[in-house]
Parts: structure tokens; sequence; C-alpha cells
């Protein structure tokens, strides 16, 4: 007998919120695997909670404030709840009148309270209902996810333990893209986890090693988006220029004949934009490109995992320019609230960009337990606690809010 799941991607808790092209890939896969079953959706940050949608599809979700938790009682900002109201999920919920399983996915760690909110309404509305909870909040911090009432959680990208619970057998993980279809944008990732080890970064407690995706589920997934006429893509890839011609070279190809526009909102390693790269986005139609700078501090550069130097950057610059990619097409991240990034590192790196012609995109750095720079940041915030692990909450207790806002309004004086 068929089962009835639902699939949901809860709300968000926190200081600041944005759809930077935020999609529930992996619940999407999972929900695509389990298609011989009924299955349910309810995005809170979908398409029907936005209040406003560019046309490459980012946008302003729904909020409304809400109650900061006492952990933040230091930081003096205001606290936001974004996506959609409590009650109409739970309308929703009414409306089912069985549900076999809840399938609740999170991203960011210190956004469980919205995954909390989610669990607490399925329980109430189908105590019945297993509830099973998935996604990168469980993966790193598991004790902390354990403690929420909910009967199972999935650690990790495995999809065997996950079918072993529901007792039914799963296809291929192709996202369900029919749930997103008033979506301006869809996600992909050609790879799975990162080559490289940065000294912050948690992608190897998430996936070890790096693969490329195999040849027949990327033409899936393209079909999968194409039958949804979804054209903006944008890819979540933590490595997508490397070894380009085994990776996105041949991605590329497959999808050729579907006029998507690219976007790359994880940030492009600049050193693999080769001239030959440069002028293949171009020709593929990449729109808005991300560059990983961090930091224009050559020994942070360095200490931080080497993936990059400041020349690198200038080259990519130069090539891609060359390829016909315009300045406004390309922004650049630099990371603020690293405790090992001073204040005046920051606006060097500013200053640096400004040079080069080129956005800064100012990233509030998130501390995350397990690192090689976890131990640096335990003296700012206790990191057994995932809220802890906001990225404006520790920036603040890092630079101070005063220092904290001074960078934010010199990033914003030098390019008025
Ligand atoms: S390149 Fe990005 S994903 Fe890879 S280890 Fe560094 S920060 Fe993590």
């Amino acid at each position: 007998m068929k089962q009835n799941l639902l699939f949901v991607n809860p709300p968000i808790y926190d200081f600041t919120a944005y759809d930077f092209w935020l999609k529930p890939y992996g619940l999407l896969k999972i929900a695509g695997a389990f298609s011989s079953q009924n299955l349910y959706y309810f995005n809170f940050l979908g398409e029907n909670y936005k209040k406003s949608v560019k046309r490459d599809g980012r946008g302003k979700f729904f909020k409304k404030k809400a109650e900061k938790p006492k952990i933040f009682s230091d930081i003096k900002k205001p606290y936001f709840r974004y996506g959609a109201p409590k009650e109409e999920f739970e309308d929703f919920l009414k409306s089912i009148k069985e549900i076999d399983a809840v399938l609740i996915t999170s991203s960011m760690t210190y956004w469980y309270l919205g995954v909390k909110e989610a669990a607490e309404s399925a329980r109430k509305i189908h105590p019945k209902a297993k509830i099973i909870l998935g996604g990168i909040y469980p993966t790193l911090m598991p004790e902390s996810a354990e403690q929420l009432d909910v009967d199972f959680v999935v650690k990790g990208s495995d999809i065997q333990p996950l079918r072993e619970f529901l007792g039914v057998e799963n296809s291929f993980l192709i996202p369900k893209w029919e749930f997103e279809n008033k979506s301006k944008f869809g996600v992909i990732t050609i790879s799975k986890g990162c080559p490289f080890s940065c000294s912050y970064c948690a992608i190897k407690q998430i996936e070890k090693d790096f693969s490329f995706k195999e040849r027949e589920i990327l033409k899936r997934e393209i079909e999968s988006l194409n039958n949804e006429k979804i054209k903006n893509v944008a890819f979540y890839d933590d490595a997508l220029l490397f070894q380009f011609n085994n990776g996105l070279g041949k991605f590329l190809e497959l999808a050729e004949d579907k006029a998507f526009s690219y976007h790359t909102p994880n940030g492009l390693n600049a050193k693999f934009m080769t001239k030959e790269t440069a002028v293949k986005l171009k020709k593929a139609n990449f729109e808005n490109l991300f560059l990983s700078l961090e930091s224009a501090d050559e020994t942070f550069l360095e200490k931080s995992g080497g993936k990059l130097q400041r020349e690198d950057f200038l080259n990519a610059l130069e090539n891609l320019l060359s390829a016909g990619f315009s300045k406004d097409s390309i922004t650049s991240y630099i990371l603020l609230g690293h405790p090992e990034i001073e204040e005046e590192s920051v606006k060097e790196s500013i200053l640096f960009l400004k040079r080069a012609g080129i956005k800064p995109h100012l990233a509030e750095f998130s501390p995350i337990p397990n690192t090689r720079d976890s131990e640096k940041c335990s003296k700012y915030a206790d990191l057994k606690e995932p809220l802890n692990h906001n990225k404006v909450a520790f920036s603040i207790r890092v630079l101070g809010l005063e220092k904290y806002q001074q960078i934010k309004s010199f990033a914003r004086e030098i390019f008025k």
C-alpha cells in the first residue's frame, strides 16, 4: 500500500534572511526518489511567501518580528521569522486526512527553531505520523537534533537508512520540480563534496569525498528542470570549476539546447577561471557570477587553506572581462567576522575590490563545530548551541556592533 508522505521546508528564524536562490534541493531529491508514494509538499519559503521577486528568481521573504531567544540578549538587533504563517501550515496539515510520515529538511544549523516549529505543528495535528528530520542541521549537530520531538534523524546524504525506516523502495534521487513549478529558478549540483579543505568549512562532515555526478543523473535532472519550464538555474556546487572538462564542461554540453541562464551563488574559485573557461561560461549564458575572494589578506588566504591568492583573482577578472562579462555582472565575497580577519583587513579587501571595479558582498562568518577553526571560535560563543553559529550574532560578537556597522557603512560609502 502506498504511504502518504509530507515533505516540509521549514520557516527561518534569524536577524536577516533573503532568497538568494534558496531551494530545498535535498528534500526535493528525496521526494523524487519516493515518487511512487502519495506525496504532499509544503515549502514555508516558497514563491507564495515572497513579497518581491527579481527576474532571476531572487527575492525577499515575508517576515514578522519574532521573540528573540535569550541567548541573543547581547545582540542589539531585531529578530524575525521568515516564511509562511504557522496557521497556514496547520490548515494545510488539517486538509490531509492521514499522513504516514512528515519529512522535514533543514539547512543552517542556527535555523533549527523553524524545524522545531514545523515538527511541533505536525505532531499536534497528526500525532500518529512519524516525524523525520534530515539535512545539514542533524548532520552537523546530531545531538541537538535528537533532542527535538522527532522519530527519526537522518545524518548525512545516504538514503538507505531513510528507506529502511519508511519501509519503501526508492528510485533515482531526481528533484521533484513539479512541486516548485511557480518558481523562476531551480538549483542543481554537478558534483558532491569539495576537493579543498578550508579551515573554517564543514563540507567534509557533510560529504567526505569529492566526485562528479553520473551523466545519466545529470541528464534526468536537466529534463526535470526543463519539464517545468524553469529557465534560471543556480549551481550549489562548492567547486564548480574544478576539473572543468570532466565536470561543468560536460554538463554544459548536456544542457546546451535548453537555454538556461546560470547563476553561481556559492562563489567560484578564481584560480580555475582560465581564458577558455570564461569564454565557455559566457557562451553558456552565465548571468551572475560570484567570485570567492574571502579576503585580500594573503596571510589569511594561505592559512585558511590556500585555495587562491590575490593574483588568481585579478587574472580571473581579466579573463572574464575579455570574454565579454561586464563588471556589473560580477560580485565578490568578502568574509566578515572571522576571528582571524581584522577590521582593517576587511576594509583593505573592500578597497582592493574597489580598485578592481567589482562589487563586494560582505558574507558574515558562521562558525561550525569540528572544523580546524572551531577552537578559535569557541572563545566567542559556545558552539554546542547551534543558535550560536548565527553569522550575524557571531560577527557582532567578534567585532563588536560598532565596528560591524562601521564596516558595512564603509562598503556602502565606497560603492555608492
Ligand atoms: S572551497 Fe568552499 S566548500 Fe570547499 S572547503 Fe573551501 S569553503 Fe569549503
